[in-house]
This record gives C-alpha cells, structure tokens and sequence, in this order.
C-alpha cells in the first residue's frame, strides 16, 4: 500500500487514455491510493482493439523467442489473477498442418520450457496456479489417439483434456496435419468482461475520477516543477486540469500525445480485424484452435476462438482476412505519430462497407473450412473485431512490451498485449516512488481486492450491456461453458 508524498501534500496522477493499459494503471494506482483522473475520449472504457486470447505462453506466435514467450506466460498469470471474472477457462489447440514448414518438435521444445517456467511459478506463489496443474500444463495427441476420440459421444460441457479434444478429433480434417497436435491450457479473455469489471471497480473508487467523452486536446510541462497542464474537450468546452504526474495510454495514437509533448520515439502501428461467424449446427462448447502458418501469405495462422451457442470468432493472418495490404506503419522524422492510410482510419471510426465485412468474413469461414471442412455452412454472426495496434521501435514481431520513462514525471505505456498492462502498472508504481511522487509505506500489498470482490452476476450483466451497445451478439460477453 502507498501513501501520497509528504513533500507534495495530494500529487495527482493524469491517464490520458482508457483502453485496458490506462484503465489497468487508473485501478492499480487508484486501488494503492493515489489521486488518479482518466481520460477518455470515448464513451466507455476498454473500448479499442480487441482481445480474445490470454497468450499465457504466447503458443500462438512461434516467431517470438522463448524469453518473450516466458515474460507472456507470467503476465498472463498476475493478469488472470486480476481480472479473474474475464478469463475463459478452454483450452487451446496447437496444431500444425501438413503443408506448413513448421515443426511439431518445436512446439514441443518450448511447451516443456514454459511447463518447467509454470512449475516454478506455482513453487514461488502457489496462487499463481491459475492455468491448472502444471502437470497438465500440455497434452499431446497422435493420430491414433484422436482416432480414437471420434468414436466417443461429444460431451456439451468437456472437462478433460480428452473430452476438449472430441469435437476437433471428429470434425478436423485429420489427414491435413502433422502429429502430435497438442492441447495447451492458454486461455481466453473477454474484452467486455474486462471492460466489466475496470469500469465497475473504478466507478466504486473514491481515489479515481473516470471522464469519459473527454478528449485531451493539449498538454503543456511546467519545467521548472515539473507539472502539467492538460486541456480537455468536455461536451464541445474546454477544461484545465493540472497534474503531478502525466501517464500517456492512447494505444495507437500515443503518438499524439508525444508530439504535444515534444518527444520523438521510434514505433509502428498495425491496423488488424477478425471476424464474428455463427456456426448453426454446432452443438457443443469448443476448444480454441490455431492451425500454425507463415503470417502475410495465404498460408497464414489461423486462429478460432468459440463463444457460447456457436458463435466463433475468425483471425487469419493472411493479407484478405485480418491483414490489410499497407496496414503496417512507422513513424516519420516529423511526428511520433504513424500515419494510417485514411481508408484504415475510417474503418478504426466504424465506418465499414457491408460488402467488406461479409466478403472478409466469408474468406475467414472459408479458411477454416480447409481445415474443419463441415463449418464452411457457418455465417456472418455480428460485426468484426478490430483496431489499430501499437509496437514501440522497430521489430514488427515484438509481442511484450510495457512503459518507458522519459522525464521524471512522464510515463508512456506501450503495451501490444493486454496481459502487459498490468506489469506497465507496476513499473510506474516503482517510478512514482524513485520520483518522491508516492511514498512506499512497506505494507504487503494484499493484490486486486477490489476486482475480486465484484459479484459475479454483476460482472457478467455489465459485460453483456456493454456488448449490446457495441453491437455484438450478447453471447461475446458470456464465457464458454456458462451457458
Ligand atoms: C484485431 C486485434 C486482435 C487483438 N487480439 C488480442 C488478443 O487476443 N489478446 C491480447 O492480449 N491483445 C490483443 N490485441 C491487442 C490489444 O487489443 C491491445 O494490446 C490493447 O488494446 C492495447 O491497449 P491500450 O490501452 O494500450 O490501447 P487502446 O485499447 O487503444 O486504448 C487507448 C485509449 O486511448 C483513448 N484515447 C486516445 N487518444 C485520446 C485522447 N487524446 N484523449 C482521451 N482519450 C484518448 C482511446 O479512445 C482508447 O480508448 C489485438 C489487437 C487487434 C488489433
């Protein structure tokens, strides 16, 4: 637990941005005691990109090296223990196909690397046993194993690993992979459940002042305290707010807060979409399956997230489905700000063709239909998923990223995967006492009391009123085996 510095008798702490990084840094910070208010420009929280997978092992991307998988699997955990209410509890299927240059030895290689990551973990803090037993952390599968489960009645609520496996044993195209197929205990997580449960935590904070339709428009640093001024569009008027301490958590557009400031980092911006299908005839909860491949060829990894009552939930990475051709931009010597192509920036404000969404979706079923042949009957289910992402520097690959520091009271959070905004808040809880901002008093912090203390039920009809209003199917905001 934190007090507020003597020195400065209430420091406030400005976020500008909403999403699930400034959201997660206005609760941890708000929950720790500090005097916080949040911008937002839209009218609800975590209102940006989407996020569908936990990436407790970052299993999805074999391009990444071990180290950034690892630094996944321990965020994802401290995340699942903090947003314990959004987590989908299915598995994940890892599967390569015969035409695809990957090995199934690889998978192998680093699955046992973050089994041994996750023993040691449940060994340090046996609350981090979030994934299950690490025992049964991954199972494998051989072809003669799966042949065996397509003669076993599909469960509607599987439990087992092997019970997982039975709906994909019967209606994957076998002959198109290479063995073993493996069944990872990586997770799914709800945008809208995560939504949920920050804003219900920090509507009940006396520490944090939530304004949403609040666009910052500009911020000036006092050098000599080092102090900011922020100027913010409230209802079409202008307001002042003077802050101790700025925190920039604009995603994509953190840019535009660095160039009011004067800063110049290096980044890119990735404008992505997956698709929303609905599948009639399924009649059972589903795993989550990724079939591994070259992302930007036709190839590409394709990845099916299920939602109750067959609702599904298509990437592919390939340049028709979730790509887009010039979708990947840096930034220019004049601005830290990349710029989209304006067909992209129209797209990320909503404005979609109905011919783009049905031809795009329709490509994404088909997709998986090489490989599950029987859901090439599924249709459009709701509006896509999408949004522009940001990767700080250069590597295009990079998966794990959190905050940078560039004056004693500025902190920029560059998260690319939503399990890093809680360790970006972290480190600026660390920041903010090196400053003298905050004052550590030494008292254990206890961890997510507020979120956890949310009922369940409240979580879940918030989730749903937040997916009605976003347009999305109310099944999107429900986990697996809920309904
Ligand atoms: C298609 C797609 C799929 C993805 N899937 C996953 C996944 O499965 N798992 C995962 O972990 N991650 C996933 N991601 C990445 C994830 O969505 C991002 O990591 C995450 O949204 C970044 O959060 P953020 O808070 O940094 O940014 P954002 O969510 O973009 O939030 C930034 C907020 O700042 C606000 N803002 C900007 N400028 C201003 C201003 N001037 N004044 C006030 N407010 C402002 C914006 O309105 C926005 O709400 C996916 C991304 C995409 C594009």
């Amino acid at each position: 637990m934190l007090s507020q510095s003597s020195e400065c008798s209430k420091p406030r702490i400005g976020i500008i941005g909403g999403g699930v990084g400034g959201a997660t840094i206005a609760l941890k910070l708000s929950e720790q005691g500090a005097n916080v208010v949040l911008f937002e420009k839209e009218t609800s929280l975590v209102n940006g990109p989407p996020m569908c997978h936990l990436h407790a092992g970052g299993n999805l991307y074999r391009e990444i090296s071990d180290q950034q998988c690892i630094d996944l699997l321990k965020q994802s955990i401290s995340t699942a223990r903090l947003y314990r209410d959004a987590i989908d509890y299915r598995p994940t299927v890892i599967a390569v196909p015969i035409d695809d240059n990957g090995r199934t030895e690889d998978v192998i290689a680093r699955l046992n690397i973050l089994q041994q990551e996750y023993r040691q973990l449940i060994a340090d803090d046996p609350c981090n046993q979030v994934l299950g037993p690490a025992a049964e952390y991954f199972t494998q599968y051989d072809r003669q194993a799966l042949e065996a489960l397509k003669t076993q009645p599909t469960p509607k609520v599987p439990k087992t690993p092997d019970q997982w496996m039975i709906a994909f044993a019967k209606n994957t195209d076998l002959n198109q992979l290479k063995y073993p197929v493996c069944l990872v205990q990586e997770y799914g997580i709800s945008v809208f459940r995560l939504a949920a449960i920050a804003s219900l935590t920090l509507e009940k904070s006396d520490n944090c002042q939530v304004l949403t339709q609040t666009q910052v428009i500009s911020v000036n640093q006092n050098k000599q305290n080092h102090k900011w001024t922020i100027e913010a569009s409230v209802a079409d008027k202008n307001q002042t707010f003077e802050v101790d301490y700025l925190i920039n958590a604009c995603g994509f557009r953190t840019g535009t807060i660095d160039d009011m400031v004067g800063l110049q980092p290096k980044r890119m911006v990735e404008f992505k979409a997956a698709y929303i299908s609905h599948w009639a005839r399924h009649e059972n909860n589903w795993p989550e399956i990724i079939f591994h491949g070259t992302r930007g060829t036709k190839n590409g990894m394709t990845q099916l997230t299920p939602y109750p009552n067959g609702y599904f939930q298509i990437h592919a990475m390939t340049p028709d489905v979730t790509l887009f051709e010039d979708g990947l931009v840096s930034s220019a010597l004049t601005s830290a700000q990349p710029q989209l192509p304006n067909k992209f920036m129209a797209k990320v404000n909503h404005q979609w063709e109905p011919a783009i969404i049905n031809s795009r979706t329709t490509k994404a079923i088909d997709k998986v239909a090489t490989f599950i042949p029987s859901f090439s009957d599924a249709t459009v289910g709701g509006p896509p998923m999408y949004g522009a992402q940001q990767i700080p520097g250069v590597d295009a690959s990079l998966r794990v990223a959190d905050v940078a520091f560039e004056d004693k009271t500025y902190a920029r959070c560059e998260i690319v995967k939503a399990s890093s905004a809680l360790p970006a808040a972290n480190t600026i809880i660390e920041h903010l006492i090196e400053q003298g901002i905050l004052v550590d008093t030494d008292t254990p912090d206890t961890g997510n009391v507020m979120t956890v203390d949310l009922a369940e039920e409240e979580v879940s009809a918030r989730a749903e009123s937040l997916a009605l209003a976003r347009n999305f199917p109310k099944e999107m905001a429900a986990l697996t085996n809920s309904l």
